[in-house]
């Protein structure tokens, strides 16, 4: 099957410019902390000009749809490289790229008008390319995590990859060909993997973006903005979620109702803007002394609920006392507080019953005198 590559060359052209009109929409509308969609919704278009280009093959001078049209397929790629890096929170360094591009540049001239040499000029270019590819490659296996996006990103970029060693043997075996636009198998192959490469790269970019987007919602949805902690139907939630696994697996959580003392003082006497200050200093030294699995939401202006799954009173207690021992080590936002805890007593238990428990022993941690934790 050889496909006409003039029409295949069309094809990634119209593919480009759809994608990057997605990923420009994506860049207005998206949040700015989501960053490189700008970079990566420059890259189709980059491609597309190259497309543009190389389709004009014959029709315009060779400098414009050999040298420039190569050239803006690698800057095409390196710019969307700089996309992905500046969304996995790296710098988007373009000075090595930049070197490598002008050098590609001068080559591309010599090859073109000097020593005019297909098979030459295809070998250095596929050469160029796998080195931008194992770059990019390398960088999102080390910085991008696994998730099902990113996954198929590398996976894209090892099929590529694979080609391109493919087309550089055949060139090596003299297999070349003559010409960009001579119909053969070869051909049709690389130009389709190009073509196929471009769509997904753009798609791979769309599912990144999106996907981060739904974390992020999420995390907002979930967590109080102050603190960072759990907000408080995340945290029922997460209670009720440990309440069901105990009653089918024993083993039931501790919970802690935890107030700061006399906090109304605080805001009047510092202001408010202080006042929200030790809260965020109590929520990130309490967090420090969990373990993994437990859970710190906030219950409601300065009222803190904390979830210790599997965790009886004698433990909770220790984490109580930890608690209160952190948020006096002499910080100058360190406050005092008053915790009501109480322990999972058996299948029947409801998270009602937990809490209203919680609730009077933390009345009387206040009734005696506050900084102390009563149990239930
Ligand atoms: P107690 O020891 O009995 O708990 O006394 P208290 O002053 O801490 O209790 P009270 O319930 O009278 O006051 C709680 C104060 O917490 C009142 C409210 O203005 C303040 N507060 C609630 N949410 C926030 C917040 O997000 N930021 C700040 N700065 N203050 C808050
Ligand atoms: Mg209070
Ligand atoms: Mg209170």
């Amino acid at each position: 099957m050889n496909l006409d590559p003039r029409s295949m060359i069309a094809m990634a052209g119209v593919m480009s410019a759809i994608m990057a009109i997605v990923l420009l929409f994506m860049r207005r509308y998206y949040p700015p902390s989501i960053r490189g969609v700008g970079a990566w919704a420059a890259a189709p278009l980059l491609w597309l000009a190259s497309t543009v280009l190389f389709g004009a093959r014959g029709l315009i001078p060779d400098w414009l749809s050999l040298v420039l049209a190569n050239q803006l397929l690698v800057l095409g790629t390196v710019t969307y490289y700089m996309g992905t890096r500046s969304f996995m929170g790296q710098p988007a360094i373009w000075r090595p790229w930049n070197w490598l591009m002008a050098g590609t540049t001068l080559v591309f001239i010599v090859l073109t008008y000097w020593i005019p040499h297909y098979a030459l000029r295809v070998g250095f270019f596929t050469v160029v390319m796998e080195v931008l590819y194992v770059a990019q490659m390398r960088f999102m296996l080390r910085h991008g995590g696994r998730n099902f996006p990113v996954r198929l990103v590398e996976v894209v970029l090892a099929l590529h990859m694979g080609v391109l060693a493919v087309r550089l043997i055949s060139i090596l075996a003299g297999k070349a060909g003559s010409d960009l636009m001579e119909p053969s198998l070869f051909q049709t192959l690389y130009i389709g993997a190009y073509v196929i490469t471009v769509l997904m790269l753009s798609i791979g970019a769309v599912l990144m973006a999106t996907d981060r987007l739904r974390t992020e919602l999420e995390h907002l949805a979930t967590h109080d903005s102050l603190t960072n902690t759990l907000n408080r139907r995340a945290l029922l939630q997460r209670c009720e979620d440990e309440l069901e696994r105990a009653q089918r697996y024993g083993n039931g959580p501790s919970i802690m109702m935890v107030d700061l003392d006399n906090f109304k003082a605080v805001n009047d006497t510092q202001g408010h803007q202080h006042g929200d200050a030790v809260l965020v200093h109590f929520a990130e030294r309490t967090r420090q002394v969990l373990r993994r699995g437990d859970r710190l939401g906030r219950y409601g202006g300065e009222e803190f609920l904390v979830l210790l799954p599997g965790a009886d009173t004698a433990a909770a207690l220790g984490v109580a006392q930890r608690i209160h021992a952190t948020l006096a080590a002499g910080h100058p936002l360190d406050c005092e507080v008053s915790i009501g805890l109480t322990s999972w007593t058996g299948s029947h238990e409801t998270l009602d019953a937990m809490l209203s428990r919680a609730d009077a022993a933390l009345y009387r941690a206040k009734n005696e005198g506050r900084n102390r934790t009563v149990v239930a």
